[in-house]
């Protein structure tokens, strides 16, 4: 065995507006198989991660909630946490990007950066809603496609035909935000020089044949064209409002959460070095000899690949050892969709089946390389049962009682003697090593799991061969009967040893059937077990209406969403819990005086009676479609616990449900007769 190294390992950072579903958990599986095999090994490797807390997104869904941001990331932090558990995600640390570390050490690389002269400053026009006054980043404007004329497409790209362009060449234009045609406006930003470090780069990525390589050869000839088309500034600051970081020495401007977000592996390793007693420099200083290794989706390559080591050169860091990038995954050959029910969340896969055996799928499918892997979930249920079920723990399930019938649990003598690896089935469990080791290592777990099941497949033949069922019938064959079970019983737990990065938790069973109370270590391979406890089930097989199940329940949490105006940024499941919805304080509302506004083009300033001293003022978005004749005396329902929010033409106290894609067709919402101003909806 190799000496012991040191070795840093991070994961991408979820974002904290949504829920983790089976999509991310690809890199968080991949990436905790890769860890506990390492520390199998008797390496020291260290794993953090931290919730991604920053940004536009937060900041809309915390207001749409009537809840701080602060509180927001706390909820998703636990959440997240949670699943993560729950599937046997080890991080060492788990941090958040929103943290004294993350923000002491973002400051520190701007201010080298700046020192250095790499940043820039100057002025652009970007799209501003006038209504939120607020600045619109891509996602949140919506309007007909240039090319295709595709209706509702975001401000980058289309999804009808799948062109790229900019905000500005949309036709017909709006703000997710508040429907409003976005205005261009200036403002003066701040650029990080990526053109700076093209050289020092292109090295570090595309080494000569001598030198080790940094990113995966495929990632490497992407790399290469964004070169060929020339390295742009990167676009650093962004406007208030915005949850984030200041940056320093500015008036109202803050860090893009893209740049913070990659120093929070460093503040969350900070965070844990704190706590432990290790020292952060020896990890993080130019010289450093320790491997960094960061695990990432292929979506995010440009962002790891040439911002991040840019980044930690001009600011006098060491770079990444390597950055290994996977691709997505599909289910059932798709991209995962809410309406078929594929977009499932990690809790409402919990809810249905064993996250190992989800662990277990995908090692089946994982390798080194970027391409995206598919969860067929007919596939899924054979692989799990004809494989982990009937060939692994068969293993255990066919010879564990003979063992503990006659010979009460303790293993043939050949085995104290060291003679049982003459033996033709712990043999073949044996000889299998080197090819694991090897194939863990390079992240090759399609691999890892070929073998063992090749090894599997040799044990139970090996069973089959000598009828243990028949031996047991005549005491003359006891001790054949003895050695045979034990065998089988001992290659099964070489397999084990071989699985335990893979599935944790039934490795930590197999290891109490023979009173090993600490994790399997890979050199548990050089040792016999010499008892086995009475044997009970460690797993059973997965049940097709379980996934039946899990897809109902998929849908339904798709459907369940808030009338608040949460923005469809990216990939976001709503799915809340009866106390979420219990937080927004929906009250009856008289519409006492309903008011055009001047220079608003699609606001109605609103009063409105919702029983208590003073009335409340609500500036809606529902000009197009009332005249403001027509509202006044009439009730309607009214979000009463939103945050207040300075508008340019007053505070806007609380909003007013209405349905419709707008315009002319929009309709606010009424109760039936009898219902009282200030009266709880819920
Ligand atoms: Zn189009």
């Amino acid at each position: 065995m190799t000496s012991k190294r040191k070795i840093l390992v991070t994961s991408a950072l979820p974002y904290a507006n949504g829920p983790i579903h089976l999509g991310h958990l690809v890199e968080y599986v991949q990436t905790d198989i890769w860890v506990r095999f390492q520390k199998m090994q008797g390496h020291d490797c260290t794993y953090v991660c931290a919730d991604d807390a920053h940004g536009t997104p937060i900041m809309l869904r915390a207001e749409a909630e009537g809840i701080a941001p602060e509180a927001l990331i706390e909820r998703m932090h636990k959440e997240h946490l949670a699943d993560f558990h729950a599937f046997g995600v080890k991080f060492d640390n788990y941090h958040s990007t929103h943290s004294p570390e993350n923000e002491a050490l973002v400051r520190d690389i701007y201010l080298k950066l700046r020192k250095g002269g790499h940043i820039t400053q100057r002025t652009i026009k970007q799209a501003y809603d006038p209504v939120k006054s607020l600045f619109l980043p891509d996602r949140f404007i919506k309007g007909e496609c240039p090319r295709c004329g595709a209706k509702d497409q975001y401000g980058d790209s289309c999804e009808a035909c799948g062109a790229t362009y900019s905000p500005t060449d949309l036709k017909n234009p709006v703000s997710v935000l508040s429907g409003a045609k976005p205005v261009e406006k200036e403002s003066e930003h701040y650029f990080f020089k990526l053109g700076d470090f093209a050289d020092d780069l292109r090295t570090w990525l595309f080494p000569d044949i001598t030198q080790p390589r940094h990113v995966q050869s495929e990632a490497a000839n992407k790399l290469d064209e964004w070169f060929a088309a020339g390295l742009q500034d990167w676009d650093i600051s962004r406007d208030a409002p915005y949850f984030g970081f200041k940056i320093p020495d500015a008036k109202d401007k803050y860090f893009y959460v893209w740049l913070d977000a990659p120093v929070g592996y460093m503040a969350s390793f900070k965070n844990y070095c704190e706590r432990k007693g290790i020292n952060f420099d020896d990890y993080w200083r130019k010289d450093s000899d320790i491997e960094l290794y960061h695990f990432i989706g292929k979506d995010i390559l440009y962002f790891h690949a040439l911002f991040w080591p840019a980044m930690l050169e001009g600011a006098g860091y060491r770079k990444p050892t390597a950055i290994y990038a996977h691709g997505f995954l599909t289910v059932n050959g798709q991209k995962m969709s809410k309406s078929r029910g594929t977009f499932i969340t990690a809790r409402t896969y919990l809810d249905h089946l064993n996250p190992e055996y989800l662990r277990y799928y995908y090692a089946t499918k994982l390798n080194s390389t970027m391409e995206d892997i598919d969860l067929n979930l007919d596939d899924f249920v054979a692989r799990v049962n004809s494989d982990l079920i009937g060939k692994y723990i068969n293993i255990a399930s066919r010879a564990a009682g003979f063992l503990t019938n006659h010979f009460e649990g303790v293993l043939s003598e050949a085995h104290y003697k060291g003679e049982f690896i003459n033996r033709a089935c712990t043999l073949a469990a044996m000889d299998a090593a080197n090819e694991i080791t090897a194939a863990y290592a390079q992240r090759e777990y399609g691999k890892v799991l070929r073998a063992v099941m090749k090894a599997a497949d040799h044990i139970n033949q090996y069973f089959d061969k000598h009828k243990p069922w028949e031996l047991a019938r005549n005491p003359a064959h006891s001790q054949k009967l003895h050695d045979v079970c034990s065998d089988c019983i001992h290659a099964f737990y070489v397999l084990t040893i071989y699985l335990s990065p893979i599935l944790p938790s039934l490795s930590e069973g197999v290891a109490g059937l023979f009173n090993i109370s600490r994790k399997l270590a890979w050199n548990d391979l050089s040792f016999s077990p010499l008892k086995m406890n009475n044997y009970e089930h460690l797993m059973t097989r997965i049940e097709p209406k379980r996934i039946e199940a899990m897809l109902e329940a998929s849908k339904e949490t798709a459907t369940m969403k808030t009338a608040t105006p949460t923005p469809s940024a990216g990939e976001s499941s709503d799915a809340i819990t009866i106390d979420d919805f219990a937080r927004i304080d929906l009250r009856i509302a008289r519409i006492v005086k309903a008011e055009d506004v001047e220079g608003a083009e699609k606001l109605l300033k609103l009063t409105l009676d919702i029983g208590e001293e003073k009335p409340r003022t609500v500036f809606a978005g529902i000009k197009s479609a009332y005249q403001p004749a027509d509202l006044e005396g009439r009730l309607t329902v009214m979000v009463a616990n939103l945050a207040p929010r300075k508008m340019k033409f007053g505070l806007s106290e609380g909003m007013v449900l209405a349905a419709g894609p707008g315009g002319k067709d929009l309709w606010i919402l009424e109760p039936h007769a009898g219902a009282q101003p200030g009266m709880r909806v819920k």
